[in-house]
C-alpha cells in the first residue's frame, strides 16, 4: 500500500538488488523515500537501478556497491549517501547467503563467508550508521533474520547461527542505541519466494513448507510491508523487537 509513509526519508539497504532487498526498495521509494541501494557489483547494482528508474523515473535512488566487510569502503559509500541525500534515517541490514552444507562438510572458507556476510556487515554497517543517526537524534535500524534463528534447521548449521547472532546484535543494539533515540528491530522471514530458496535443495525445502500453517511460502512483499512499518514513524515505541513473518511456521 502506498501512502508516503517515509516522506523524506533516506535509507540505506544492503542485498538491495533482488529478492526482499529490491521489493523493499522499491515499496520505501513507493512511500517517498529517498534510497541508496547496495549490492556485491556494480552490473547488478546498475540493472537494479535501471529497472527502478523506468517504473518511475522521479524516484530518488543511487546505488553502491562497497565491500560488506570492509568498514573503510562501507564508510565511504555512506558519506556519498550523505553528500547526495544530506541524512541517513533508516539502515536496514539485508544482504545475506543461506547454506545447506552439512557440519562435516563445511569448509573454512564458507565459514568465513557467512560469518563476513551475515554478522560482520551487520555490525559494521550499524557502527558506521550511528554517528550520522547520533548527530541527527534520531534513526532507525533494521535487520533481516530468518525463521530459522528461532530453531535452528536441519543441515548447514552456520546459516541459523548468523541469524541468532543478527537477533542478539539487534536486541543488544536496540538497549545500547536507545538513549540515542535509535531504535533497532529485526524481520524474521518465513520461507520467501526468491533466488535464495530456489538455490536450497528440495530436500531443505519441502519439508519446511509442510511447517506452514498459512499453507504457503512468503513474497517478497509480504516482508517489505513488514519493513515499512518498522522504519516508519507507526513503530515509534518498539525497539529490540524480532518480528516473524513466516504463516506461523515456527510452530
Ligand atoms: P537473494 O539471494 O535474492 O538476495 C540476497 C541479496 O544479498 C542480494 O541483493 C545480494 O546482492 C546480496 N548479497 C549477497 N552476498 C553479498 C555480498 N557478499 N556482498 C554484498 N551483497 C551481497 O536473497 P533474499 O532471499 O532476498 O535474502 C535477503 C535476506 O533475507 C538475507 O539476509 C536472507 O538471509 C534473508 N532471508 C531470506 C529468506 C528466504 O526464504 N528467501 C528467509 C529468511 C531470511
Amino acid at each position: 500500500m502506498v501512502i508516503n509513509m517515509l516522506e523524506n526519508k533516506v535509507a540505506i539497504i544492503t542485498g538491495g538488488t533482488r529478492g526482499i532487498g529490491f521489493e523493499t526498495v522499491r515499496l520505501f521509494l513507493q512511500n517517498g523515500a529517498k534510497v541508496a541501494l547496495f549490492g556485491s557489483r556494480e552490473e547488478t547494482v546498475n540493472h537494479a537501478l535501471n529497472k527502478l528508474k523506468e517504473e518511475n523515473s522521479n524516484y530518488e535512488v543511487i546505488g553502491l556497491h562497497p565491500t560488506l566487510n570492509n568498514e573503510k569502503e562501507i564508510a565511504e559509500a555512506f558519506k556519498k549517501v550523505y553528500e547526495k541525500f544530506g541524512h541517513i534515517d533508516i539502515l536496514i541490514n539485508n544482504a545475506g547467503i543461506s547454506s545447506a552444507t552439512p557440519l562435516t562438510s563445511y569448509t573454512e572458507e564458507e565459514l568465513d563467508k557467512i560469518i563476513n556476510i551475515n554478522i560482520k556487515s551487520v555490525f559494521l554497517c550499524s557502527k558506521v550508521a550511528v554517528p550520522y543517526m547520533k548527530e541527527q537524534g534520531n534513526g532507525v535500524i533494521l535487520n533481516t533474520s530468518s525463521m530459522v534463528s528461532i530453531y535452528g534447521q536441519p543441515s548447514g548449521c552456520m546459516y541459523p547461527a548468523s541469524k541468532f547472532a543478527v537477533n542478539g546484535l539487534t536486541k543488544s543494539l536496540a538497549r545500547e542505541l536507545a538513549s540515542l533515540n535509535i531504535r533497532v528491530n529485526a524481520v524474521a522471514p518465513g520461507i520467501t519466494e526468491t533466488d535464495m530458496v530456489s538455490a536450497l535443495p528440495k530436500e531443505v525445502i519441502e519439508p519446511l513448507i509442510k511447517t506452514i500453517p498459512l499453507g504457503k511460502i512468503g513474497k517478497p512483499i509480504d516482508i517489505a510491508n513488514a519493513f515499512l512499518y518498522l522504519a516508519s514513524d507507526m513503530a515509534n515505541y518498539t525497539t529490540g523487537e524480532i518480528l516473524q513473518v513466516d504463516g506461523a511456521a515456527r510452530s
